[in-house]
């Protein structure tokens, strides 16, 4: 299904690498290797060997007092927003520039707290197509990105750009600004994404609890433009990935043939087990779940009609993933980052442990089923011979203690050392004997 070479590199040649691990997260078995050596050439992982090897001419990264784990893969991510109570304001008074620049940002703080390769699931003036650019090209630090762009909605659905806009504001965005209605307006849409240069397709079949509308979950395509999406997404070879809290859209999304729900809220045994015969995946994004909670507690956070679907929809996000992972839904890791704060993506995986998913299982998600859902499982999502040199490490083990994944002191990205525990290691040409004093611990 992958095709190859389609994830970017800005990978440094020349740079070798010899990794111990103390632990080694193998992300295929879901189990803790001990002892191994990663050897990294020229941004690839050459092979895995048991044991502590050197190599001539490779500098000893030593981290043999912590757990080696593949690099973390956030499936529904905003980069160029964050939500406060200035949001709805936001809308009137920032240009491009100012989004592209807080998307620069929150890229670094993504990249730094482990996640190395995310999905954007909707954007404003397709900057996140510049800033993966950008990223690529090393011009600046963060994780690889493939993005949908802007989403598609429907008139006033969850993603019209002027929804709660003063009437002579509204206008009537065409689908180029991310809004449908017809079956050739959906497949337009899907080819403007194409010319946008975004990777994937997002689109929003119900309604959403930030949104200025009234309903959180109604249905907001008809079957007929949902397949017009999938159908036009296919020649293009995007994925599809849908917004949904109610059932009646997710249910016609599923059986339009979509890659992936995201929230699904209201998703029943019914959706469960169609969506188990169609193998789509489920995005839970419970960290949003608890973070509109939160704020629906405070008066005046949210407009009204935003804080009455917080307060109804939030709660019941992580009952829905504990039965859909009880129930064999494909889960892969997201946490819809933008609505809570980027750089505390990691928060996810304490909530789905919370959940009843065991803590290999949640690292499974944000690494090799993450890796699966973007078709780019030959490239990334395990440590392996042949794939990127995509490595982090915390210390201690994460199978034990989730949370230690909420601190993470080591991030290689492509064969390139972004973040080292201090004084602990060394990725200059040293050897094993010279830097094995300090570690241990
Ligand atoms: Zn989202």
């Amino acid at each position: 299904m992958a095709a190859l070479g389609v994830v970017a590199s800005a990978a440094v040649f020349g740079e070798s690498y010899a990794i111990h691990a103390g632990k080694l997260f193998d992300s295929e078995k879901a189990t803790l290797l001990a002892e191994q050596t990663i050897h990294v050439v020229d941004g690839h992982i050459d092979s895995v060997e048991p044991g502590y090897q050197q190599r001539e001419g490779a500098s000893v990264i030593d981290l043999r007092g912590y757990t080696v784990l593949p690099g973390l893969m956030d499936m529904h991510t905003h980069l160029l927003s964050e939500h406060s109570a200035r949001s709805y304001m936001d809308r009137f008074i920032l240009n491009a520039p100012d989004y592209t620049l807080r998307g620069v940002v929150n890229a670094e703080k993504t990249l730094m707290a482990g996640f190395t390769t995310v999905r954007d699931l909707g954007d404003m003036y397709n900057a996140t197509v510049s800033l993966r650019k950008a990223i690529n090209a090393g011009a600046i630090d963060g994780p690889r990105v493939f993005t949908a762009a802007k989403s598609i909605a429907t008139t006033g659905g969850h993603a019209d750009p002027t929804n709660g806009f003063r009437a002579d504001l509204m206008g009537n965005p065409v689908p180029g600004e991310g809004v449908v209605n017809g079956v050739a307006a959906a497949r337009e849409a899907v080819r403007q994404r194409y010319k946008d240069g975004a990777d994937l397709i997002k689109i929003t079949a119900t309604g959403g609890v930030l949104s200025m509308a009234k309903s959180g979950q109604n249905p907001q395509f008809m079957q007929d433009e949902l397949e017009a999406i999938v159908q036009t997404a296919k020649d293009y070879g995007f994925s599809v990935a849908v917004h949904a809290h109610g059932k009646e859209g997710m249910k016609r999304a599923v059986n339009a043939g979509v890659d992936s729900i995201e929230h699904g809220t209201y998703m029943d045994a019914e959706v469960m087990s169609l969506m188990r015969r169609n193998g789509t995946w489920m995005v839970p994004t419970l960290m949003a779940g608890e973070w509109v909670t939160e704020k629906a507690r405070v008066d005046g956070f949210f407009p009204d009609m935003v804080r009455v679907k917080a307060a109804e929809i939030g709660p019941l996000m992580q009952e829905t993933f504990s039965e859909a992972y009880r129930r064999g839904v494909r889960i892969a890791f997201g946490t819809d980052s933008g609505v809570s704060a980027h750089g505390g993506n990691a928060r996810e995986f304490v909530l789905m442990v919370d959940g009843g998913m065991p803590a290999a299982e949640a690292l499974q998600a944000a690494t090799l089923n993450a890796a699966q859902l973007l078709r780019v499982e030959d490239e990334l999502g395990s440590i392996a011979s042949g794939k990127h040199a995509d490595i982090v490490a915390v210390k201690g083990n994460p199978l034990e203690d989730i949370t230690l994944m909420q601190s993470v002191p080591f991030v290689m990205k492509a064969g390139i050392v972004y973040k080292q525990p201090q004084g602990e290691t060394s990725a200059s040409a040293g050897t094993l004997e010279d830097e094995g004093e300090e570690q241990g611990q």
